[in-house]
């Protein structure tokens, strides 16, 4: 068993620990949903397992088609060893159809199919509800350089496309997401490829996934929207994965219903 250390970081999804080795961390995943800039609260039982086992098995078919990621391993249900990186303050939003903020921002009609993937940048900053910024504002306040952010734009779009044709491929639609990505210790990295890492996580809390034939909405959009059990959502795009097995087999995991929904007023 892995030592949990003390806390470094908690966010709205996730905890971070400290772990034994040098440069790795823990990465908790806890059952609590957010959305509209923490306005809209609720605990979810059993999310934080889906989205640890997903985005377990997500970045980890990456890996094997050469992007270098921050996990090292799955350690248990919740929680996920890592390599600690330095966050790059930017979220890197791909989308193939556009819907969200796209569709309120610039007046296009919600489900067009994008004639070709749109990255985004946001600069990652709650209190400012993570403004949408230029490749110069990138620059200009020196959130990364232009090499890295050069390798992250290529990192994008080859994630989009390997990721694309894997839900594709279980009859779902990937309409867009969110990534994030780190620099590694410099004793880890040797080239570009070792040290910008892709971090953070990739499951229905970050993306967006529509049943290919109904559209119905299979992620977090189904918290956002209130449009019913948002884990069974996430079980079906787990067990579309062949991934659900693992739990289902000793014993069905059977969640309840949110415990609080909380609508803070502005
Ligand atoms: N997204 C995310 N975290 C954020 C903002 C966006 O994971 O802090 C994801 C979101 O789930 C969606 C995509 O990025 O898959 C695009 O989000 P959009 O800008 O449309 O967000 P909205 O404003 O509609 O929530």
């Amino acid at each position: 068993m892995i030592k949990k250390g003390k806390k470094l970081y908690e966010g709205k999804a996730k905890i971070l620990y400290a772990a034994p080795e040098k440069g790795t961390a823990i990465q908790h995943f806890k059952d609590d949903a957010t959305a509209f800039n923490n306005q809209k609260k609720a605990t979810i039982e059993g999310k934080g397992i889906l989205n640890n086992r997903i985005s377990e098995h997500i970045l980890s078919s990456l890996n094997q088609i050469g992007i270098q990621t921050h996990l090292i391993k799955r350690i248990n249900m919740r929680e996920q060893l890592i390599k600690l990186v330095e966050i790059i303050p930017i979220e890197f939003v791909i989308r193939n159809i556009a819907t969200g903020s796209l569709t309120k921002r610039l007046a296009i009609e919600e489900g067009t199919v994008l004639e070709k993937p749109l990255l985004e940048f946001c600069y990652k900053n709650d209190s400012l509800g993570d403004p949408l910024i230029a490749r110069e504002h990138i620059y200009a306040f020196n959130y990364c350089d232009v090499t890295t952010l050069n390798f992250i734009t290529k990192q994008c779009f080859r994630i989009n496309d390997f990721l694309q044709g894997m839900f594709k491929g279980i009859g779902i639609k990937l309409v867009d997401f969110k990534l994030e990505f780190g620099i590694a210790r410099k004793d880890q990295a040797n080239s570009l490829n070792d040290k910008i890492l892709l971090a953070d996580e990739i499951s229905p809390d970050t993306c967006r996934l529509w049943d290919s034939a109904s559209e119905k909405k299979l992620d977090k959009d189904i918290f956002r929207k209130d449009l019913g059990s948002l884990i069974e959502g996430y079980q079906e795009v787990a067990r579309r994965l062949d991934i659900l097995h693992e739990q289902s087999n000793v014993r069905p995991i059977k969640f309840s219903r949110p415990t609080a929904v909380k609508i803070k007023k502005k």
